[in-house]
C-alpha cells in the first residue's frame, strides 16, 4: 500500500481504553468494514502479506466473530471456501471441541465434524492475536478433523505477548504490531 493508503487504513482502526476490562486496549476493526475502502484496502495488503501461496491452501477459517468478516472477503476473493470456528454452544451437533486457557478461566471454540473432508489444507484468520489461545485450539480442531494447518494469518499482533510463538511451527503473517 501507499503511505497515504496505509495511513488511511489505520486511521479507520479504532482503540477503545480499559474495554471490555480495565487496563485492556481494544482493537477495534469494525469501522474498516463499515468503509468501502478500507475494506479494498485491508483485504490488498492481507493478501499481499500470506504466508502460502492460495494453492497452498483449500479452506479459509475464520475466528469468531471479526474473522468471520475478515475471512469470507478473503475466501470469496480468492476462491475458496469458508468455514467459520465458532465459540462453544452455538453450532447444531456434531461438532468437535477444543478448550483453552484464558487469563481467568478457560474458553472452549467448535466447529462442525463433517464440514470440511479430511486432508484439506486449511489456513486461519483473525483479525488480532494476542496471547494466541484462541488460534492455538482452532488448530488443534483442524488436525482433530484429519486436516492440517497451512498458516495462520493476522491483521494486528499485540506486542509483548507473544502470541505467533505457540504458532512457530506454522507459517504466520501480521500486517502490524501494535501495544
Ligand atoms: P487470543 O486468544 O488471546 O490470541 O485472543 C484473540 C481473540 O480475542 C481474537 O479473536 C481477538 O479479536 C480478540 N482480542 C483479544 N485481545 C483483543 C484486543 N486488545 N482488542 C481486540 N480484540 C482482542
Amino acid at each position: 500500500l501507499s503511505v497515504e493508503d496505509e495511513q488511511y487504513l489505520c486511521s479507520l482502526i479504532r482503540t477503545i481504553p480499559d474495554f471490555p476490562a480495565k487496563g485492556i486496549l481494544f482493537r477495534d476493526f469494525i469501522p474498516v468494514f463499515a468503509d468501502a475502502r478500507g475494506m479494498d484496502l485491508l483485504l490488498e495488503a492481507f493478501v499481499r502479506a500470506l504466508p502460502v501461496k492460495p494453492e497452498e491452501f483449500d479452506y479459509i477459517a475464520g475466528l469468531e466473530a471479526r474473522g468471520f468478516l475478515l475471512g469470507t472477503a478473503l475466501a470469496r476473493q480468492l476462491g475458496k471456501g469458508f468455514i467459520a470456528v465458532r465459540k462453544a454452544g452455538k453450532l447444531p451437533p456434531k461438532t468437535v471441541s477444543q478448550s483453552y486457557e484464558l487469563e481467568y478461566g478457560t474458553a472452549t471454540v467448535e466447529i462442525e465434524k463433517n464440514l470440511v473432508p479430511e486432508g484439506s489444507r486449511i489456513l486461519i484468520v483473525d483479525d488480532l492475536i494476542a496471547t494466541g489461545g484462541t488460534a492455538w485450539a482452532a488448530m488443534k480442531l483442524f488436525e482433530e478433523v484429519g486436516c492440517t494447518v497451512a498458516g495462520f494469518s493476522f491483521v494486528m499482533e499485540l506486542d509483548g505477548l507473544h502470541g505467533l510463538d505457540q504458532l512457530s511451527h506454522y507459517p504466520t503473517s501480521s500486517l502490524m504490531v501494535m501495544p
